[in-house]
């Protein structure tokens, strides 16, 4: 299949780009469009064989629920069951933005679609080329993030080629994507709203809307043996470079210290940029130190361009898991298998 390029970013492309990609969207074709989480591969959440297009062009397992992207209200009622009052206060608060919430499906969304469960993922997005999308062909589109399937998600349109040309009939470029990890999932279908998974509105921003708001305990651990994922994705293999990472904890002269006693062919640092002077290995900085909303937009690209310089073995800084911070930190545990060391302090 011959992948078409289309140009948002220029105000002279952008109106063609968007009316082309609509088009095809309603033909039942794939098209990748920018969000501001990441790019999203996405297709009418409402055609099961368009659906399937997407799990078979990412290689995703069947059982990875997709999230379905809508531009305004209106479009929700159609697809859940009920509209809970908690649901409603969210999208006041946080949408358009990064959140997704897990609500009672209707029948009109596809059991492949949801993954076979009973529930549906919904997320209005906030950028505009991807709401005028949706906008433009009517209809809810579901959209994962447009890597092959356990590649780190793409934040620029290249990244999206690299892994999707050939494979989807149109690539939307609308520039980097402003946060840079995939949105909050939160599920509202028990008493209590509970985070799956992390992302940029976290759950001290939504247990202030709603009183309360639980974490998952897969966020931060891993699911021992058959344990069941209350979000399916969790129990995948995501993120990862081919190179082996480990999480180094510990100050900014600590990890310096022992990735340079450590380093040698094939080393390389996933740092902060505060430790590139101090480091005497090949390095690749995500964000500064204590700011967690450049480590979230940086991540993926670094974990993609360690891949480029033929890393074999990474030692990562570990980020402080708090506020965004607790989605960099879940991101870069799945990308380091789980492997944590603690670092000596001299
Ligand atoms: P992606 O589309 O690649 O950002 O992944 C979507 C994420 O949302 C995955 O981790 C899914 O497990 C999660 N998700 C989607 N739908 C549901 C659902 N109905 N229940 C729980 N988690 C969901
Ligand atoms: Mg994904």
């Amino acid at each position: 299949m011959e992948t078409l390029h289309l140009d948002a970013c220029s105000p002279q492309s952008r109106e063609q780009a968007i009316d082309e990609a609509a088009r095809l969207l309603k033909e039942g074709q794939l098209v990748i469009i920018p969000t501001e989480t990441v790019y999203g591969l996405a297709a009418n959440a409402l055609d099961p064989a368009a659906v399937a297009g997407i799990f078979a062009a990412k290689g995703r397992p069947q059982d990875n629920p997709l999230i379905v992207h809508v531009d305004r209200m209106e479009q929700i009622p159609p697809l859940v069951k009920e509209l809970p009052p908690a649901a409603e206060k969210l999208a006041a608060a946080y949408w358009p933005g990064p959140l997704t919430m897990i609500l009672p499906k209707s029948e009109a969304v596809p059991k492949v679609t949801s993954g076979g469960l009973d529930t549906v993922a919904i997320r209005m997005p906030s950028q505009p080329v991807a709401r005028a999308i949706i906008a433009r062909c009517g209809l809810p589109l579901a959209a994962p993030s447009a890597n092959l399937s356990g590649s780190p998600s793409p934040t620029t349109a290249l990244r999206c080629a690299q892994d999707m040309d050939g494979r989807v009939a149109a690539i939307v470029d609308g520039g980097p994507c402003q946060v840079g990890v995939e949105s909050t999932v939160v599920s509202l279908v028990g008493p209590v709203p509970v985070v799956l998974r992390p992302g940029a509105i976290t759950p001290e921003m939504i247990a202030g809307v709603l009183g309360e708001c639980q974490v998952d305990d897969s966020v931060l651990h891993q699911l021992k043996e058959g344990q069941t994922a209350a979000s399916p994705g969790m129990k995948y293999k995501h993120y990862a470079p081919k190179a082996s990472v480990t999480i180094l904890r510990g100050s900014s002269p600590a990890f310096c210290r022992e990735v340079n006693r450590r380093g040698g062919e094939g080393v390389c640092a996933l740092c902060f940029e505060e430790d590139l002077p101090h480091l005497q290995v090949a390095a690749i900085p995500y964000g500064r130190e204590g700011d967690d909303l450049s480590q979230a937009r940086l991540l993926f690209e670094a974990l993609r361009e360690l891949d480029e310089k033929g890393a074999r073995v990474v030692y990562a800084r570990e980020p402080h898991a708090a506020g965004v911070g607790l989605a960099v930190y879940n991101r870069l545990l799945r990308a380091a298998g789980f492997q944590v060391e603690t670092l000596p302090e001299e």
